[in-house]
């Protein structure tokens, strides 16, 4: 643990030297100050002096550092402590460390390029040992939500998914059946060597799958057959409403042979990606394809700027409603907002997130309509967004920036596997702090000042 708390303070010395040496300020933003839409819960506390009124701990600098390009800095940088009121994770925790970048009169290649060279030289550093392959590859999110189901991928190894919808779709099979009419998919990928799988082995392969939302799971172990491979029938009850024909055919497009073990899902695109992306980690660790030596990082870029919410029935941003459209997408605004493409990027390694970023709005006007898109009202975009709007109007510089979290980044340096192996005074899985037993009761004085009441849950 000292070891890893040191590692630590190398990486921060590290990251701000880089940016020192190429004329980054680093400039602190306040703590309290109002709630920052990054999609996730703000954490609130109440005013004394201002009854009834709350600050929000920022869910990171984003308006801020943005203010401050408008200001005239134009290259800023911050090791920010963020919070968000989000449920933890082993790579999440209720307040993080960022490192927050912002610069001025620059392109998504300017950041890209900025960040390739920062990654080298801090690997270079502190972990001279570790393989970090360069140039960094850049993928479009479709192509990685084909090709791994995630926009995470740990590209390490391969394992790679196919679609096998066509193929099936005039199946006998009931289980791809309802699926295809359904609107969803058939998807799946190849274990090479795994066809001799135990029942036991594939046992645990469906509760995994099950445990991240698939009804089931099709594993079907090949042998040799007539013209070309047959299904081991002891494998697989759902070998008997597979015709050889259609067997030959997905092994052909998953590139498989006899000793290989097929995992295939079928349900709605989002639950077959979410599990095929499960399983192909975990196949990735049984069959030792991980090289922990290495740090596999990518840019994801070409992100759509709009998700559909399906539960609440709106758009939103798919990063944050800062986030700057592609130039020749901007027209589709006012037509069809699912198709705009962001100038956006996230920084993956080894299957994590390391960091997300963008290229900013800078114009009163398309910040006025992504808000409306998203459903704001005139009147909540004053109150909650005024200042920005209002800065805008000075001339702002095209701005843009990244984020790379510092936690994660040194959890893969040092070869955790949980964020908590890197902080000092870590919450646990609940939220809790157990040096100080936070968060604890408080009393009625201090609630009194504060202008709270007690009240029973409903
Ligand atoms: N504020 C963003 C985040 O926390 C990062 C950025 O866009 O710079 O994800």
């Amino acid at each position: 643990m000292k070891e890893n708390i040191i590692l630590r303070h190398k990486v921060v010395k590290c990251l701000r030297d880089f940016l020192d040496a190429r004329g980054f300020v680093e400039i602190e933003t306040p703590i309290l100050i109002k709630s920052t839409p990054e999609g996730a819960r703000d954490f609130l506390v109440p005013s004394r002096l201002q009854p009834g009124k709350f600050y929000a701990l920022p869910q990171s600098p984003q308006q801020l550092k943005q203010l401050l390009m408008v200001a005239g800095f134009e290259k800023y940088y911050q090791v920010a402590r963020c919070f968000r009121d989000e449920d933890l994770r082993a790579d999440r925790q209720l307040e993080f460390t960022q490192l927050d970048i912002e610069m001025s009169f620059v392109e998504e290649d300017d950041i890209l390029h900025l960040m390739e060279d920062m990654f080298v030289s801090l690997v270079e550093t502190v972990k001279p040992s570790m393989k970090l392959p360069k140039p960094f590859p850049r993928l479009s999110y479709d192509d990685v939500m084909e090709r791994y189901g995630t926009d995470k991928p740990d590209i390490r190894f391969g394992l790679e998914l196919s679609d096998l919808t066509e193929i099936v779709a005039g199946s006998e099979f009931g289980v791809f059946r309802s699926a295809i009419n359904g609107g969803g998919k058939v998807r799946g990928f190849r274990a090479p060597g795994c066809g001799t799988y135990t029942r036991r082995q594939l046992d645990e392969l469906i509760d995994l799958s099950k445990s991240f939302g698939a009804k089931g799971l099709v594993a079907l172990a090949l042998v040799k057959g007539s013209g070309g491979v047959a299904v081991d029938k002891a494998s697989s009850a759902a070998a008997r409403f597979l015709t050889s024909e259609e067997i030959n055919k997905m092994a052909d497009r998953l590139g498989a042979e006899a000793g290989d073990l097929l995992l295939i899902v079928s349900d709605k695109t989002g639950v077959v990606n979410k599990v095929l992306d499960q399983l192909r980690r975990e196949m990735g660790r049984r069959l030792g394809l991980v090289d922990r030596n290495v740090l596999a990082v990518a840019f994801i870029v070409d992100f759509p700027l709009f998700e559909w919410n399906e539960e609440e029935k709106r758009w939103q941003a798919s990063h944050h409603p800062f986030t700057a459209p592609r130039d020749e997408d901007l027209p589709m605004l006012e037509t069809s907002p699912a198709r705009i493409r962001a100038k956006c990027y996230d920084i993956i390694c080894n299957g994590y997130e390391l960091s997300s970023g963008s290229i900013r709005i800078h114009n009163r006007d398309i910040q006025e309509k992504v808000f409306t898109l998203l459903g704001y009202d005139r009147e909540r975009v004053q109150r909650l967004f005024g200042h920005m709007l209002e800065a805008f109007e000075y001339g702002a510089p095209p701005h843009g920036g990244v984020a790379p979290g510092i936690d994660r980044v040194v959890m893969l340096l040092a070869g955790e596997e949980s964020i908590r192996e890197v902080i000092a005074f870590p919450k646990n899985q609940a939220g809790g702090d157990l040096t100080f037993d936070a968060p604890s009761e408080v009393s009625d004085e201090q609630l009194l000042e504060l202008h709270l009441a007690r009240r029973e849950d409903p």
